[in-house]
């Protein structure tokens, strides 16, 4: 029997929801059980792949190649379970199919409204696609009262009705601020909250304080009286120094014990948190750092390259070494000399972006790099520029550039028209639409024998997840070999080139795909921890 746990949020947003269900998801993992974790966006575009960085954070792609919530990063790298297209919708595409199926005719004769019409297609996705789950965790994007999210709420609300309270759990995050002129703890937000989800018809089992010192028991009593909740299931989730300390936080309140009894399930067992404390020891007790810089366009938002901080932070766990992390805005290097920003770091990692602005700087990166004998890490955009840079500054194609900056006699990097995918050929044009349409999700790639990339991943062929439009020109291949550079990964029909490397450098990886989303911190990505390893060795060279 599939369980369903809704999760909302009040008061503020950026309180960590997602990082809360996925906790959760670990937690019930921890306690033998099958998770599947799901997010419901408000906002009207159809994925989040439109849009910029800044509005967002990443996108998230998922091996199917859907474009998604952040979220789901954190889903999968808390429980390991790969995410699906099915597991992430927006309001956009609920409206966009039901709007659909009513030009189809499928609806014929009735008037199309958000109340059964809406809220339907809304349950349909949240109880499709499931198999032998034990648990379905939806977490539902925004704030409760905004307009944008009622619709969710209601279904919720409905589902609830009609699967019973054996079978739904109602959990809101919600804020106690601390409010220093009055030297107090105020719980009023929290049952402001709660008393607008009430009014829509949800009575939440379970509440999660986010809080930034403890709990005293009497304002649990408080909120736990005005909100109607037990007051054992109201559950302080207290800051914490390490993301990764947060399910083993959350088990100590109690909150795994309470969604157990909520389901009548047993709660004799302890879950095994091993793995969480093995990681979190690693994390607090490092035995040396390294610093990496960054160098990308996004780089104020961290939002924007979650994964990929992540991924770095696991990459530094199988080190034992911390990784601190140097973000730097790549324009800088279009006007000041890249010498006196990187000099003193450990590793450089150009990570994935789009369009021109900054692509000059991440050359200049890519080209420091190679000849410093700096660890590089060239991830997508980042491959694609310290290609450029080879075909430039080494093989003499002085005008060697992307299409995606506009038309160029050199187009060492152009625009992907047609690639397969399975059996399938997909075609592209510059006319195409925009979202949707790049080379999204799982494709796999098989390794040059002998190549560092090889020894690496210990495997000659491998599966990596894609998010682009442009690829390297297969054309340029033997200019570009002549440079030194190696193509050590390919698509399997040889024709589109995944990996490059300097086998003459200490570490020297340009890769086409994104390995950031699947590394987890219990499995670090092999590409990260090798990358560390080159930068804890170029360490004790400094
Ligand atoms: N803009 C580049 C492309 O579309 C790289 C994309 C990326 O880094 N994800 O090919």
């Amino acid at each position: 029997m599939t369980r369903f746990i809704f999760i909302t949020g009040g008061v503020v947003s950026s309180l960590g929801k997602g990082l809360c269900s996925a906790s959760l998801g670990a937690l019930l993992q921890a306690r033998g059980y099958r998770v599947r974790l799901r997010k419901l966006d408000p906002y009207l575009n159809v994925d989040p792949g439109t849009m910029s960085p800044y509005q967002h954070g990443e996108v998230y792609v998922t091996d199917d190649g859907a474009e998604t919530d952040l979220d789901l990063g954190h889903y999968e790298r808390f429980t390991g379970v790969s995410s699906r297209g099915s597991d992430s919708v927006t309001t956009g595409r609920i409206y966009s199919n039901v709007i659909a199926k009513e030009r189809r005719g499928d609806y014929l004769g009735g008037t199309v409204q958000v109340i059964p019409h809406v809220t339907d297609a809304i349950k349909e996705f949240i109880t499709s696609d499931i198999t032998d789950e034990d648990f379905i965790l939806c977490e539902i994007g925004g704030t409760v009262g905004d307009i944008e999210s009622l619709p969710f709420l209601e279904a919720i609300r409905q589902l609830g009705n009609e699967l019973g309270e054996e079978r739904t759990l109602f959990m809101h995050l919600t804020l106690v601020p601390f409010i220093s002129a009055a030297g107090e703890l105020k719980t009023k937000p929290t049952q402001h909250s709660v008393k607008e989800l009430l009014g829509l018809g949800i009575q939440p089992d379970i509440l999660m304080c986010r809080i930034d010192r403890p709990l005293p028991q009497s304002d649990r009593r408080k909120i736990a009286l005005f909100c109607n909740v037990r007051e054992e299931a109201v559950i302080p989730a207290m800051d914490v120094d390490t993301i990764y300390h947060v399910p083993i936080s959350y088990h100590d309140e109690g909150l795994d014990t309470q969604v157990c009894k909520h389901f009548k399930l047993p709660t004799d067992k302890e879950p095994d948190l091993t793995r969480w404390f093995d990681i979190v020891n690693h994390v607090r007790k490092p035995e040396g750092e390294v610093t990496i810089a960054v160098v990308g366009k996004y780089v104020q938002l961290k939002d924007a390259y979650k994964s990929l901080s992540e991924a770095l932070e696991h990459g530094g766990i199988a080190n034992r070494v911390k990784v601190k992390l140097d973000w730097i805005d790549s324009e800088i290097f279009e006007r000041e000399d890249a010498v006196s920003h990187l000099e003193h770091v450990d590793g450089i990692l150009v990570p994935g972006g789009f369009g021109e602005r900054g692509a000059q700087g991440k050359i200049e990166a890519a080209k420091f790099a190679r000849e410093r004998k700096v660890p590089y890490f060239g991830i997508c955009f980042g491959m694609q520029m310290a290609v450029i840079e080879a075909a430039r500054n080494i093989a003499g194609i002085a005008k060697a550039s992307s299409t995606e900056f506009g038309p160029t006699p050199d187009a060492v990097v152009g625009l992907m028209t047609e690639w397969t995918k399975g059996n399938e050929v997909q075609r592209r044009t510059s006319e195409t639409d925009k979202g949707g349409t790049m080379r999204l999700g799982a494709y796999p790639c098989a390794l040059k024998t002998g190549s560092r990339v090889a020894e690496i991943y210990g495997s000659p062929s491998i599966s990596e997840r894609h998010r682009h439009r442009y690829e390297v020109n297969i054309n340029y291949k033997k200019d570009l070999e002549k440079t030194g550079l190696t193509f050590s990964g390919m698509s399997p029909d040889g024709v589109l080139p995944e990996i490059v490397e300097y086998p003459d450098h200490p570490w020297f990886v340009g890769v086409q795909f994104h390995p950031e989303l699947k590394s987890k911190p219990f499995e670090p990505h092999p590409l990260f921890t090798s990358f560390i390893a080159a930068a804890v060795q170029q360490s004790r060279l400094v």
